[in-house]
């Protein structure tokens, strides 16, 4: 079933012209030598991911032994005139074919693994870090730092995601408003680029390659280890759910928690005093009146018997809304002051008053909240079914629009998956960053979670729903988050002129032969006398 590259050394010719129409293709990896090996058979899991919508196979998947294996096999590609591409992936948590490589190669990241925590940092940053490989999970970085007491501070909802996949999009969560994307607390990365080289980049050193990785959707090169920044970790967290009917009531509150964050200067001591007061995690949820336990309100309270229909306002209508919120404690804070610093943090909100809920639970747990859910879900024969998901990013000015539009009147009583909606601060995102953010100062992530169950409307008519979802989103100049479109001029309109234009040059001097995440579907294969590198040599 595969190949030991070690072998070749030792003239082993094997039949690649089996797995390979063009004979170009196997000249060239007739020329590896590797360490690690690749797979030609058994291979069907790389044409598979979370989306469970494209299934594009590829030729051979390479399970690299180090970095050196993924910069050979790169170098080896791009030097040939072989038409091959070559696709990192992760645990394929992508919606739409962006980790697999058509008839291409997929590299099996998770065979990349390593941690090792800085806690003092070291001769370059004074600050505590955690150095961790392309194919680390996050949850495995997450125990390794919480052995120290720390923990990075920006995170996804779910931990089983890698590090290189997350920060080839941006990585957004609850800390997002206070400390940006998980891509604006990078110090440091180590890439293979398009072109086989390994360079370490950051903001000082090739600032240029550092900027355009993170958030780059994989295109101009493969991330195979990353320095990110930690912060100490509380032990505990007192966790809120608090019930919204009104829209206007509910983002207001929003937006004034997530304002105390704004600042980015130096803080003053009573700067510092209301970021003691400001909640570390803050999310929203769009949830039906309806007993639905996935969608409905019964999917709020921590324990379903904690609310009943009569606990409503009678005037409530279709859509309710819930606030998630967090503070961090550690054991020796339980006592009256940690409690009269939590209420006075509620204190401002108009949340329905009957309609609050918390619990408290351990930090690794808040944070590792969705693997319960992937548990029942799979207990339940419901984890491994396709997800037509859509994740936008809404300017501030247009969300009251959007409710209206498609909260209210889009989103059918059955959606079949959770519906997120929270803000950030945009000055807590580095515009140097690759990923596309609507240009406004506050944002929403407005995620449509659905899952496409047997029983449902069906996977093509959930995908109608997103694509007009999507036309309300772009009319009211929002962005697609973890994009997925087919045309160049699709691509253009959502970087804007100036971006795109970038992001081009940026696809010459870092993969000229466009090589890397095919599945992305931004560039087409180049060979080397295409005017793309006769552009890149101009
Ligand atoms: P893959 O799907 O394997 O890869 C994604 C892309 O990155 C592909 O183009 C791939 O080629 C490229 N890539 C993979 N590894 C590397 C690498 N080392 N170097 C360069 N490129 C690479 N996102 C959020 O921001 N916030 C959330 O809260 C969140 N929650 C999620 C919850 C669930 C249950 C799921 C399934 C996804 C969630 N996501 C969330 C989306 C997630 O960030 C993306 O799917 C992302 O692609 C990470 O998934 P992955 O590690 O499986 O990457």
């Amino acid at each position: 079933d595969h190949i030991c590259l070690s072998s070749l050394q030792l003239n082993y010719s094997p039949p690649f012209s089996c797995f390979f129409t063009k004979q170009a293709d196997c000249t060239a990896l007739e020329l590896l030598k590797l360490n690690g090996y690749l797979s030609f058979h058994g291979i069907s899991a790389a044409a598979r991911d979370w989306g469970l919508i494209k299934h594009m196979p590829p030729a051979a998947v390479l399970h690299p032994d180090s970095v050196h294996d993924i910069a050979e096999l790169i170098r080896v590609v791009a030097s040939s005139s072989s038409n091959l591409t070559v696709a990192a992936k992760g645990p394929g948590h992508s919606v739409n074919g962006q980790a697999q490589a058509d008839k291409g190669i997929v590299i099996e990241m998770s065979t990349m693994r390593g941690i090792q925590v800085m806690p003092h940092g070291d001769e370059d940053c004074a600050l505590p870090f955690v150095e961790a490989n392309g194919g680390e999970l996050w949850v495995d970085v997450l125990e390794e730092t919480l052995k120290k007491g720390l923990a990075p501070n920006s995170w996804t909802d779910y931990l089983y995601l890698s590090v290189g996949g997350t920060l080839s999009n941006a990585g957004v969560s609850g800390q997002t408003f206070r400390h940006g994307p998980q891509i604006s607390n990078i110090l440091q990365l180590e890439v293979v680029t398009g072109k086989g080289e390994i360079v370490i980049c950051s903001a000082s050193k090739q600032p240029e390659l550092f900027h355009a990785v993170l958030g780059g959707l994989g295109q101009f090169g493969i991330i195979t280890k990353a320095r990110i920044l930690l912060e100490p970790a509380p032990q505990n967290v007192r966790w809120t759910r608090a019930m919204y009917s009104d829209f206007e009531v509910f983002r207001k509150d929003q937006e004034m928690l997530i304002s105390s964050s704004a600042t980015t200067t130096s803080m003053l001591a009573d700067q510092q005093e209301q970021l003691h007061m400001t909640f570390d995690f803050i999310e929203g949820f769009v949830v039906m009146n309806t007993e639905d336990p996935i969608n409905g309100w019964k999917s709020v309270p921590f324990s379903p018997d904690q609310m009943t229909a009569s606990m409503l306002p009678p005037d409530a209508g279709s859509v309710l809304y819930y606030l998630e919120i967090t503070v961090g404690y550690n054991l020796e804070d339980v006592g009256p002051a940690l409690e009269e610093r939590v209420e006075k943090m509620l204190a401002p909100l108009n949340y329905i008053p009957s309609l609050m809920f918390t619990t408290d639970v351990s930090y690794f747990k808040f944070l590792n909240r969705v693997h319960d859910l992937e548990l029942n879900l799979r207990a339940h024969e419901l984890w491994d079914v396709p997800h037509p998901w859509l994740n936008l990013f809404v300017p501030a000015s247009s969300i009251t629009t959007f409710d209206s539009l498609v909260f209210k009147q889009l989103v059918p009583v059955e959606f079949g998956g959770p519906i997120l909606v929270y803000p950030v601060n945009r000055n807590k995102w580095d515009s140097r960053a690759a990923t596309v953010v609507p240009d406004e100062e506050v944002f929403y992530l407005v995620a449509f979670l659905r899952n496409a169950l047997p029983s449902g409307p069906g996977l093509e008519s959930m995908l109608d729903d997103n694509a007009r979802i999507l036309k309300i989103c772009e009319e009211l100049r929002g962005k697609q988050y973890l994009p997925r479109y087919t045309e160049e001029e699709q691509w253009k309109l959502h970087f804007g002129t100036d971006r795109w234009n970038a992001f081009v040059q940026h696809k010459h001097m870092f993969d000229p032969h466009a090589i890397l995440a095919p599945g992305q579907n931004i560039f087409p294969r180049r060979q080397a006398d295409d005017r793309l590198l006769q552009l890149a040599s101009s």
